[in-house]
């Protein structure tokens, strides 16, 4: 068979129905490769061979039937570790859960294996999906396949890099501020984005619940369509979850894209952008302007305000959400305290992470008597007029594109000693999920090796039309020319 790394979900399901591999065979073979790849990559966390083996037998079963085959029949799939899986070990990158042990599924994870996907591991990811790096992990930081002494972008970046290493075929990532784009933008793969409310959110560990978001990582366009297709939908134990009919996503990648409205807006390629980013960004627009698309510049004003606005309500909602790991509940309890209080202060002291801790008391202190107006209110007022701003702008054009990140994949340990220097580089990702709506990063090209994404924001729901342009920007990148992908 193969080499793991240019699976496909189509690939995968083929070479089931036509029996050149048995899905057991299969899930062997991806352990034995992240035996041997992981380590460097310390993508994976746990492991749950029991249950993909399990799972794996009942799709060779239907093989054997000679059964109609479910549309992720056998694919591999490693899924963040924020994300509940039953009786499978659920750490959230932190101390904390280090040995929690949901009991029941996600409703992403049910509805992805209940389309015949195979689960292979949790992958790592910063502590409670708060970072732009993965080294806020407890675990250890993870490393950019694609240049080993980099980071993978975060707070998703155990999803990235095991699909870019080709140890998983997909992913399931979270994003709250830009968890799935930026670290899919660093590691040269696809991260989609779904409106909030699309994907449900049952069994994610919250962080910001206003804010969070369930979505695909993937080496092909095709295959985050696919992967939204069986994880979209209602879900009654979602409340937030949208009653909203789910296309047919891969039936709209193929729809021409001439004629098709791409705004810029004016702040796209403002200070602090790095120059070969913004070349490969360009270049994105050229390829979009040939195919027949119309670019128009738009005007985003409230835009300057999404880093700050992000980082309020974030930390506010994070502080109240986090509350819950008290030593009693879940979790880590120190045993040493001589009293119920000194328990609780022993407990989240040590069982989080110095930016969890950070997040905890910025949100503690926007959500205070006295700040409560200054900080918490203003930013909510300041998310209207974000929201404001995007409904205007798509009453102009269909979609907005944007550089994912400011920078390709900075090394490991470059930011770290400065939290706000971190913080900016979520500048382009925060806004789609303070408004709600869908983004999508797919590779654009290379800044002396290191991978380069593009984003590309919709209107409410407007996923298929995301994924139908990058769809077609795929295929026209991979028609042209060696030297125009640089
Ligand atoms: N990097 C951003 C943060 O640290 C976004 C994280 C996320 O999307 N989960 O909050």
């Amino acid at each position: 068979m193969t080499d793991p790394a240019v699976l496909t979900i189509d690939s995968v399901r083929s070479a089931m129905r036509n029996k050149q591999t048995t899905a057991a065979a299969l899930v062997e073979r991806f352990y034995a490769f992240i035996d041997d790849a992981d380590r460097q990559v310390n993508g994976y966390l746990t492991l749950c061979k029991e249950r993909a083996l399990a799972q794996a037998g009942k799709i060779d079963a239907l093989v054997d039937q000679g059964a109609e085959l479910p549309p992720l029949a056998g694919v591999p799939v490693a899924v963040k570790d924020v994300i509940s899986t039953a009786g499978v070990r659920t750490t959230c990158g932190s101390r904390m859960l280090e040995n929690y042990v949901p009991r029941y599924d996600a409703t992403a994870v049910q509805r992805l294996e209940k389309a015949g996907a195979i689960i292979l591991g949790k992958v790592n990811c910063d502590e409670f999906a708060m970072g732009s790096s993965n080294e806020n992990s407890a675990y250890g930081p993870v490393r950019n396949p694609r240049a080993l002494d980099r980071v993978p972008g975060g707070s998703s970046g155990g999803s990235a890099a095991v699909v870019a290493a080709g140890t998983a075929v997909v992913a399931l990532g979270s994003d709250t501020g830009g968890s799935i784009r930026q670290p899919a933008s660093f590691c040269g793969v696809v991260g989609l984005l779904p409106t909030y409310g699309r994907v449900s959110r049952f069994g994610l560990v919250a962080f910001a619940s206003s804010l969070d978001h369930i979505g695909p990582f993937s080496r092909t366009v095709k295959d985050s369509a696919q992967l939204l297709q069986a994880i979209a939908g209602r879900d009654p134990l979602d409340s937030t979850s949208a009653d909203v009919p789910v296309p047919d996503y891969v039936a709209a990648l193929d729809q021409p894209i001439r004629g098709l409205r791409i705004g810029v807006p004016s702040d796209a390629f403002a200070s602090g952008l790095d120059p070969r980013v913004e070349a490969r960004v360009r270049e994105a627009i050229e390829v979009f302007r040939r195919a027949g698309c119309e670019i128009v510049d738009i005007s985003l004003p409230n835009n300057q305000y999404a880093i700050a606005t992000y980082y309020i309500i974030a930390t506010a909602e994070a502080s109240a959400n986090l509350a819950r790991y008290d030593g009693v509940r879940y979790g880590f309890r120190n045993k040493d305290a001589a009293t119920l209080a000194e328990m609780y202060r022993r407990t989240r002291d040590q069982g989080f992470g110095a930016e969890v801790k950070r997040r905890i008391l910025l949100g503690t202190y926007v959500l205070s008597a006295g700040y409560y107006d200054a900080y918490y209110k203003q930013a909510q007022r300041a998310r209207a007029l974000l929201a404001a701003d995007y409904r205007k702008a798509f009453q102009q054009v269909d979609v907005i594109l944007t550089p994912t990140a400011p920078t390709p994949a900075f090394k490991l340990g470059e930011k770290t000693g400065n939290p706000l220097e971190m913080y900016l580089a979520d500048i382009y990702t925060v806004t789609a999920d303070l408004v709600g709506i869908p983004g999508i990063s797919v590779p654009c090209g290379d800044a002396d090796g290191l991978p380069v994404g593009v984003q590309l924001l919709g209107n409410y729901f407007a996923e298929a039309r995301l994924l139908q342009l990058a769809h077609h920007f795929e295929q026209l990148r991979a028609q042209a020319p060696a030297s125009a992908q640089a």
